[in-house]
């Protein structure tokens, strides 16, 4: 049930240092890439059918393609690792115990997009990763894996770590870039048709972490090597995360299509007590929530999470037993949202905090049914009328909390 590729060297004391990442087969590919043409390497990733590991899940292949065509422009990798959402932890555990491969896996997709300038935007709150990740890169300039030249050959590329300040919604890729361009960090509208992100202007390609670091494997043994583990749609591997009410909480790397409910029992070891799992959220916190009874047949895949009506996320699963009260859930996860809102769109600047403030009123025994019906319309509301997903992903949370769960809400209400 569990595969290693992107976690092989977890266990591997002083990982992090280059010697040993190095005797370890970090920096290999590197071997590999100059003797191929850039455009070879997109092909590779693109048919490996490797698939964005931040959140969306959108094919990683896709989003190369659409940098080439800029030849005469500073073209620039983003690696998104402000890892923001609750129940989220998995990018540390690379910039902890393997920097290197992200490194690595920066100077190939780098090569490959012919982008010679990448930044890392780490989230504020990871002082110690921001410090780890910084001493990896000192390390790969004196060894010369970065700067001018890299391994004799023509390419050269230098990497910049840059630490946000604690927003929430950076990790939204163009509120990230605005961030990093000095300014707000509030998200850009999107464009009508397929473009890259930008960056001052140029061309930008923006990944998350774990994506990267997925790239070596796939240039080192092939893109068939990839797609032999996951389902068709859904190829390869991923960190997935359990918190909450499991008795061995982690991250924990196995193929997509592996059941939910056997990777909380064989490789979580079940419910602490042996109590029953009244609810999952599948994949960071803004994924829809399931009931206990909706998981049987639930494989982790971004196909099996949208047929049971949720989404896979960021892997991220938060597990929740049959003591759980799931207003208080609800309130708390309110609470953040509340205070993470860019307060960009009234939608959302307004209906985030309306409905948090409605959900303390009933908590408190003060609420009626009406508040009730007000934060379903409220909801409605934040749906399809914002700049981002922020305030929908905030719609889907509460909808499906009161519409799952009504008997608890109820409960509360005169
Ligand atoms: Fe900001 Fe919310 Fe609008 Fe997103 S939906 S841009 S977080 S106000």
């Amino acid at each position: 049930m569990l595969v290693k590729i992107v976690s092989k060297n977890f266990d591997i004391k002083d990982s992090h240092k280059i010697e040993i990442a190095v005797k370890n087969g970090r920096y290999k590919s590197l071997d590999k890439i100059f003797e191929l043409k850039p455009e070879t390497l997109v092909d590779e990733v693109d048919k490996s059918g490797l698939r964005g590991k931040g959140g969306g899940g959108a094919p990683a292949g896709g989003k190369w393609k659409l940098m080439q065509g800029y030849e005469d422009r500073q073209k620039y990798l983003v690696v998104n690792a402000d890892e923001s959402e609750p129940g989220t932890f998995k990018d540390r555990q690379i910039m902890e115990y393997d920097p290197h491969l992200l490194i690595e896996g920066m100077i190939d997709t780098c090569y490959a997009i012919k982008a010679t300038k990448a930044y890392i935007y780490i989230r504020g709150e990871y002082a110690f990763w921001h410090k780890r990740l910084n001493e990896a890169i000192d390390e790969a300039y004196k060894k010369g894996f970065l700067g001018k030249n890299i391994k004799g050959s023509d390419f050269s590329l230098d990497i910049t770590v840059h630490r946000g300040a604690g927003a929430y919604i950076c990790g939204e890729k163009s509120a990230l870039l605005e961030s990093l361009e000095g300014k707000r960090g509030h998200p850009r509208l999107k464009p009508h048709q397929k473009e890259p992100e930008w960056y001052f202007g140029e061309p930008t390609l923006v990944n998350n972490v774990e994506t990267i670091a997925s790239i070596p494997f796939i240039i080192n043994e092939g893109f068939e090597a990839y797609r032999s583990y996951g389902t068709e749609r859904s190829p390869g591997t991923m960190l997935f995360g359990m918190s909450g009410h499991v008795n061995n909480p982690g991250i924990y790397e196995a193929p997509y299509g592996t059941s939910m409910i056997e990777y909380i029992q064989k490789i979580g070891g079940g419910i602490p007590e042996g109590k029953k799992i009244k609810a999952i959220i599948p994949g960071g916190s803004s994924c829809t929530i399931l009931r206990g009874d909706e998981i049987d047949d639930v494989t982790l895949d971004y196909e099996s999470l949208k047929e049971h009506g949720s989404t896979l996320g960021t892997g991220g699963m938060i597990v929740m037993d049959e003591d759980v009260f799931i207003p208080d859930i609800t309130k708390n996860l309110l609470e953040f949202y509340h205070h993470e809102s860019c307060g960009q769109c009234t939608p959302c600047r307004e209906g985030v905090g309306w409905s948090d403030r409605l959900l303390q009123k009933i908590l408190s025994g003060n609420g009626t049914k009406k508040d009730i019906d007000t934060i379903l319309d409220v909801a409605d509301l934040m749906n399809g009328k914002t700049v981002c997903v922020f305030a929908p992903a905030v719609s889907a949370v509460l909808i499906s909390h009161i519409k799952k769960f009504p008997d608890e809400f109820y409960s509360l209400v005169k």
